[in-house]
């Protein structure tokens, strides 16, 4: 164990934003050693997504995003982030993996073949715990920034075991503001505005079942059911509501036949809503298995498909379902069709990515280099 604060330099360095932690780091007499202060550095800001040469289906017009990619290091584990922007409603796409001349050498050394291994003991972004998945390359790990997650400094804090020896990394990072829209028109969204609707039994008893079922469906534990392909939910491009934003809803109840409006309620959008027309095809956006597959109470026909380490793709409002809970879908596959039930104002796809419980942009998965 090096009680040293290592300063990392990179080739590509655009510019370091994260200034070195400088803390005394005594002579630790326990087996778990004192964490390493590492510096992240922005290395590099137009990351070319992976992912574009396994595309299965995609409009066009459809244009992948760059990403940015930051990266510690020392000489025996690499850890790059990957996100569009470190910011709220972003999905950060971690790896963790050994350092390319760390590989080398553990395949000349006959002698000791296991020592140089990577294993990732424990592995967090503040309170918040990561779950590594195995891959042959090293480990992947999703961590999504919440629309209202705070921003400003993070640390992420990685235990693992290189060979026999036990390390302890701390890296910080910054969370930036991402600017929401909102529209200040309250939308009238007919009997769903109309507080009375709500409460009738056979709603009650609909609005119960869907929370239930999404509860069961959520907490599903599958890994590494996400491979590398990816698709676009639709195949043609017009989003309608964007991810994030504020949106304001009329209320109203009925007295005497008259409509008497009451002060709407705001909520933020979890998804993104791509335009119709009515009955065209929706696509799963990855493989995985259907959780659910079915009506429910402001969805609409909805499906959930988990794609494994916590990570869900959601699909509402369509017109037809295509697929049984279950089935195990692939990239691009036809799952149901546009429609406008539920909570909706006419044909749209409502997509949602759902990652440890965290709705963020379903976009970002589009243009993430995922491997
Ligand atoms: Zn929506």
């Amino acid at each position: 164990m090096k009680n040293i604060i290592k300063k990392v330099t990179f080739g590509l360095i655009a510019c370091v934003v994260f200034s070195t932690l400088f803390s005394e780091l005594g002579e630790s007499k326990s087996k778990v050693p004192a964490a390493e202060q590492l510096t992240f550095s922005e290395v590099r800001t137009n990351v070319k997504p992976q992912t574009i040469k396994n595309k299965v289906k995609f409009p066009k017009e459809f244009k992948q995003q760059t990403s940015k990619l930051i990266r510690i290091s020392n000489d025996t584990i690499v850890v790059d982030l990957y996100a569009i922007n470190f910011a709220q409603g972003e999905l950060i796409y971690a790896e963790f993996y050994q350092p390319v001349d760390n590989k080398k050498k553990s395949k000349k050394s006959k002698k000791n073949k296991d020592t140089l291994l990577l294993k990732i003991v424990k592995a967090s972004i503040g309170n918040f715990n990561l779950t590594p998945a195995e891959k042959t390359w090293g480990y992947r790990a999703f961590y999504p920034i919440a629309v209202t997650a705070k921003t400003g400094e993070h640390i992420l804090s990685i235990e693992y075991l290189s060979g026999k020896d036990r390390h302890i990394i701390e890296g910080k990072f910054e969370i930036a503001v991402t600017d929401f829209p909102v529209f200040e028109r309250y939308l009238d969204v007919g009997n769903f505005s109309d507080t009375g609707f709500h409460q009738r039994p056979e709603n009650q008893k609909l609005i119960a079942s869907s929370t239930a079922k999404k509860k069961e469906a959520f907490g599903r534990k599958s890994s590494n059911l996400l491979d590398s392909e990816f698709s676009h939910p639709r195949d043609v491009i017009r989003i309608t509501s964007p991810f994030g934003a504020k949106r304001r809803y009329l209320n109203f109840r009925m007295v005497d036949g008259k409509r008497v409006v009451s002060p709407g309620r705001e909520s933020i959008h979890y998804g993104l809503d791509f335009a119709g027309p009515a009955d065209a095809p929706v696509f799963a956006i990855a493989a995985g298995r259907v959780v659910a597959a079915q009506e429910m109470f402001y969805e609409g026909n909805m499906i959930i498909i988990d794609h494994g380490n916590a990570v869900f793709s959601v699909y509402m409002h369509m017109s037809e379902l295509k697929v049984k809970e279950g089935n195990m879908v692939n990239s691009g596959e036809t799952i149901g069709l546009v429609g406008s039930t539920g909570l909706a104002t006419g044909p749209h796809l409502h997509l949602g990515l759902r990652v440890n419980g965290i709705f963020v942009n379903p976009l970002s998965f589009l243009s993430l280099p995922i491997r």
